[in-house]
């Protein structure tokens, strides 16, 4: 008698998973900055830093839908590079006693944080897979096999399965 295995598709999709979410953490940061600096449902924007937000949001929008590498539309540089002269960044080496002399980039301002992300998330050959929830307005790292998600998370999913059931309900109703 062995001891009890799990199924051996389970084991094969948590490796991929893992495997993803190792090589997604430029996308994940991201996005964690996105949702940080320009949240949903808020007021009117205040600070440059989440008006900045707001911009970036709308380059990855208008990505279009197959990327070729070197090859941005025009509207997204000018736009990026816009932004950028407005963000400068400093170069140094790390200086603590322990890591010492590693390649660091500084922000002169937090407007530069999301940009960098940006910059960093765009030479990922996965930034197809930074998605906005349709359901909460978050940002999310799309890890299905066929990068087929609308929604952060099953939580999202219920909430539209729940209220999509409940208006073809209605409707339905009124039809008979
Ligand atoms: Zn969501």
């Amino acid at each position: 008698m062995g001891h009890a295995r799990v199924p051996r598709g389970t084991k094969a999709k948590r490796r991929r998973q893992q495997k993803l979410a190792d090589s997604t953490s430029t996308l994940e940061r991201l996005v964690t900055r996105l949702n940080a600096f320009a949240p949903r449902g808020e007021p009117p924007l205040t600070s440059s830093r989440e008006r900045e937000a707001r911009e970036v949001e709308r380059i990855l929008e208008s990505l279009p839908r197959r990327l070729e590498y070197w090859k941005l539309p025009r509207g997204v540089v000018d736009r990026f590079n816009r932004l950028a002269r407005k963000a400068p960044v400093i170069l140094f080496l790390s200086d603590g006693t322990e890591f010492r002399g590693v390649p660091m980039i500084g922000y002169l301002n937090g407007n530069g944080l999301v940009l960098g992300a940006l910059w960093d998330a765009l030479q990922h050959p996965h930034i197809k897979r930074v998605k906005r929830c349709s359901r909460c307005q978050k940002w999310f790292v799309d890890r299905t096999r066929n990068n087929g998600a609308k929604r952060c998370s099953l939580a999202c999913t219920w909430r539209w399965w729940n209220r999509t059931r409940r208006r073809n309900r209605r409707s339905k109703r009124q039809r008979h």
